[in-house]
């Protein structure tokens, strides 16, 4: 579980469990504050919508889809009201301050305009500060979350370096996504397999323009 770069603690073992038995606490608290969805009201806006388009609901193909679409759904936008910085769980200490790059995490979220899919790549890297690290999966987790809800790109972008920044303090952050969104591809304008790419950058990322340069150049190496 633990990769071997990342063998010592960042805090002493002993107060690691009363911390982890805490923040757990602390994030079911944080859960039952989250609005549980209303899978018969979706259910009940998917049969409408079948109405609309003048299909018959009643037809035997589409009998379940409503409930079937409404589970689609609380599936595809469980991070409603979670706060993706909650997602970096565990911090380590670690001699470094080189940067951390995770390239290539894949994604699939809803464009909160169309309500179709965008589905893409995000590339996080950052500098420690004072030796932190995080799991790298931790860094996974962030933009899964990110991405389950209505989203638009940009905005996922600067909350996925906002809760990076936000729980382990690093010196920068770079984030960039590449993602191809579906209401470009098979409606409106239909151009299929273009891409999208935004970046948010933090820190040392923001005020130097070498690092910059040179984290930017690494997320692009193909
Ligand atoms: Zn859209």
């Amino acid at each position: 579980m633990t990769p071997p770069t990342q063998t010592s603690l960042f805090r002493p073992a002993s107060d690691s469990a009363t911390r982890d038995a805490s923040a757990l606490s602390a994030s079911r608290a944080k859960d039952s504050l989250i609005k549980e969805m209303d899978l018969e009201k979706i259910a009940q806006g998917v049969r409408l919508i079948l109405e609309g388009i003048g299909e018959d609901v009643n037809r035997e193909g589409l009998l379940e889809t409503p409930s079937r679409v409404a589970r689609m759904y609380s599936e595809l936008c469980y991070g409603i009201g979670r706060n993706p910085s909650q997602e970096i769980t565990c911090i380590f200490s670690e001699q470094t301050d080189e940067l951390v790059l995770v390239r290539d995490i894949a994604f699939a979220s809803i464009c909160e305009h169309h309500l179709v899919p965008f589905i893409g790549v995000a590339h996080v890297g950052y500098i420690p500060n004072e030796g932190r690290i995080t799991g790298l999966s931790k860094l996974a987790r962030v933009v899964e979350l990110t991405s389950k809800r209505p989203q638009v790109q940009e905005r996922m972008t600067t909350q996925i370096a906002d809760a990076l920044m936000q729980q382990l303090d690093p010196c920068g952050v770079a984030v960039v996504l590449e993602a191809e969104h579906l209401c470009m591809s098979i409606r409106g304008i239909k151009k299929p397999g273009s891409k999208t790419v935004t970046s948010a950058v933090r820190g040392v990322f923001q005020s130097n323009q070498a690092s910059r340069a040179e984290v930017m150049s690494l997320i692009r190496r193909a």
